[in-house]
């Protein structure tokens, strides 16, 4: 098994097809007639956009005319169109008397270099589509067959170094089972076609194609970005049975989208989806979510070798706002420390780090981080419907210290004239048992609360949530979390404040009918947990629910609960088919 980054979820199986080998020579030509050669790569050019339009109206065609993602390849016209593109172009023709073809390749190898110096992922996405470009602008000029993704045989997984966006446009899911790729990553125009097109795809796969030939025999596994070449019957069969299961599922909970959330017996509840970054904004709202109930900003400090400026800390709360347009954008402060390092700040080690210096307190500690930050999310606001989120609270004097902050703050934008939304609200995260015990009065200075059962059953139990050696002991259906987090929702509840939960309990089927009887109002869960939560709460009536959470309220050990939800569980499956 070799692993990579599963962008597009799904099982394929069949033959690999290499289809690396469409880089052409170029050769430099030298001309004579400069107009004729000009007017060559005028004809090459409308050639070049009727084909990109009509592989536009096709994808329009498979996906449905109101669907966005055949504007990917739009970007090819624009660049086509471009007017300094095109200067460079007739000047290398009139000035270097080069053969069109070459003064294609030249220029946009210009671009490629210019782009490819950057590590920011729109640049990295316009090289592809640059060297997409070039492939089909010369191929055109020297009359060269391209490559034909819908004359292959059915069950083929295409195997290349690196997808470009009309390339997988062309792909026909009667064809074409799977794709790998060495390159490309979960926000490329690749994956995001293939994920509209339904083909599972495994991209970043180092040296992909010093493994497979051309006729092995692939397994393709999109969700957890696992590929299999040349398998054992065994695993074929197994993979085979999960193919079949998740293609059920998929039909299944198509009919979960663009629906509202709502028990059998009618209760509306908010579902929401947890992000890390802005990028997965989009994918949120694509899978169905209503808003956004968690944004980790933490990942921006992580993924860098040195401090998001509040610029770049801006454009990104500022992309995932304009994405939610007036949906609710949850983001949630700086929470670093504990198991979540990051290097270039030099944090002391510490030997209890998750009772350390993480998360509220290393913001209140760094006020300056932490300014620079609030800035950011309030320049922001402008574009948004934006919520501030603030994590491991353990007091009102720490939402108190953080108000004053964030209206110093506001003071010095009022004064410099500059936007954001007056009326923002700060709420926080409930996942420490000091929280919970004093929800009552944060709920008296809180907009909101969200519950982070990932933490608050590690510090309710005193459980390390890392720790295997005690994983067993970790379980939010033990009943002093089940306790706290009715409690928590009863004191949101009592001072009429919106309570949700973004810990991972909030999709789990066992936990739904008793956050729904309790009175949750939002699930906030991982992007592809969505449609399956809402299958789940749909299945419920508040009735049910409430007898099954009145059982479980009523047992005392985490294992009677958590045997008598399973057994629950599948008799609902056995007699409603509702298992996902
Ligand atoms: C939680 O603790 O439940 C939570 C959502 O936050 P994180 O998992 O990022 O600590
Ligand atoms: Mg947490």
């Amino acid at each position: 098994m070799v692993r990579g980054i599963g962008t597009s979820k799904g099982i394929g199986m069949g033959r690999a097809l290499i289809v690396d080998s469409i880089v052409l020579e170029v050769k430099e030509e030298q001309i004579t007639d400069i107009a004729a050669e000009k007017e060559r790569y005028q004809e090459a050019k409308h050639q070049f956009i009727c084909e990109i339009e009509q592989m536009i109206e096709d994808l329009k065609k498979r996906l449905g005319k109101d669907d966005k993602t055949a504007l990917i390849l739009q970007n090819q016209i624009y660049l086509v169109k471009d007017m300094e593109m095109e200067n460079g172009i007739n000047r290398l023709i009139e000035e270097k008397k080069i053969c069109a073809e070459a003064a294609v390749e030249q220029t946009c190898e210009f671009y490629i270099t210019l782009f490819a110096s950057s590590d920011n992922d729109v640049m990295n996405q316009r090289v592809t589509d640059i060297v997409d470009l070039k492939t089909r602008m010369t191929g055109i000029l020297m009359g060269k067959e391209k490559i034909d993704l819908t004359q292959l045989p059915a069950d083929t997984v295409i195997v290349a170094r690196e997808l470009q966006p009309s390339v997988t446009a062309l792909m026909d899911t009667r064809h074409v089972v799977g794709i790998v790729a060495e390159k490309g990553g979960e926000t490329s125009h690749a994956a995001i076609l293939a994920r509209a097109l339904e083909i599972p795809a495994v991209l970043s796969i180092k040296g992909a194609l010093g493994q497979i030939k051309t006729g092995d025999f692939i397994i393709v596994d999109g969700e957890y970005g696992e590929i299999f070449i040349n398998p054992i019957p065994k695993t074929i069969e197994i993979y085979k049975k999960k193919r079949s299961i998740y293609q059920k599922q998929v039909q299944e909970l198509k009919k979960y989208i663009d629906k509202e959330t709502v028990t059998r017996d009618g209760r509306r509840v908010c579902l929401a989806a947890n992000i890390g970054n802005a990028g997965e904004a989009a994918k949120a709202m694509e899978a169905g979510a209503e808003c956004v109930g968690l944004f980790r900003t933490e990942f921006l400090f992580m993924n860098g070798t040195s401090m998001p400026t509040e610029e770049e800390q801006f454009e990104a709360y500022k992309k995932a706002a304009v994405i939610c347009k007036d949906k609710v954008l949850t983001i949630r402060t700086l929470d670093i420390g504990g198991d979540k390092d990051v290097p270039y700040m030099g944090l002391a080690k510490e030997a209890n780090p998750f009772l350390g210096y993480r998360a509220i307190r290393f913001c209140l500690g760094r006020i300056d981080i932490f300014t620079a930050q609030l800035r950011a999310i309030l320049r922001a606001s402008a574009y948004g419907n934006i919520r501030i989120m603030l994590p491991l609270v353990t007091g009102v004097n720490e939402l108190r210290a953080a108000k004053t902050v964030l209206h110093n703050i506001m003071n010095e934008l009022d004064s410099k004239n500059i936007k954001y939304d007056k009326d923002i609200q700060i709420g926080v995260m409930i996942e420490t048992p000091a929280a919970c015990m004093t929800a009552d009065m944060l709920a008296q200075e809180a907009a909101f609360f969200s519950i982070g059962t990932n933490d608050l059953t590690q510090y309710m139990l005193a459980v390390d949530r890392g720790n295997e050696n005690v994983a067993y002991l970790y379980s939010p259906l033990h009943p002093s979390v089940l306790r706290a987090i009715k409690r928590i929702i009863e004191c949101a509840k009592e001072k009429n404040i919106e309570v949700g939960m973004c810990g991972e309990a909030a999709a789990s089927p066992a936990m739904i009918p008793l956050l729904l009887t309790f009175g949750l109002d939002e699930f906030s869960v991982t992007a592809t947990k969505v449609l399956e939560t809402r299958k789940n709460i749909a299945s419920w009536t508040i009735k049910e629910a409430a007898e099954v959470t009145d059982a479980v309220m009523s047992m005392h050990t985490e294992r009677e609960i958590s045997d008598y939800l399973q057994t629950v569980l599948e008799q609902k499956e056995a007699v409603n088919g509702t298992g996902i």
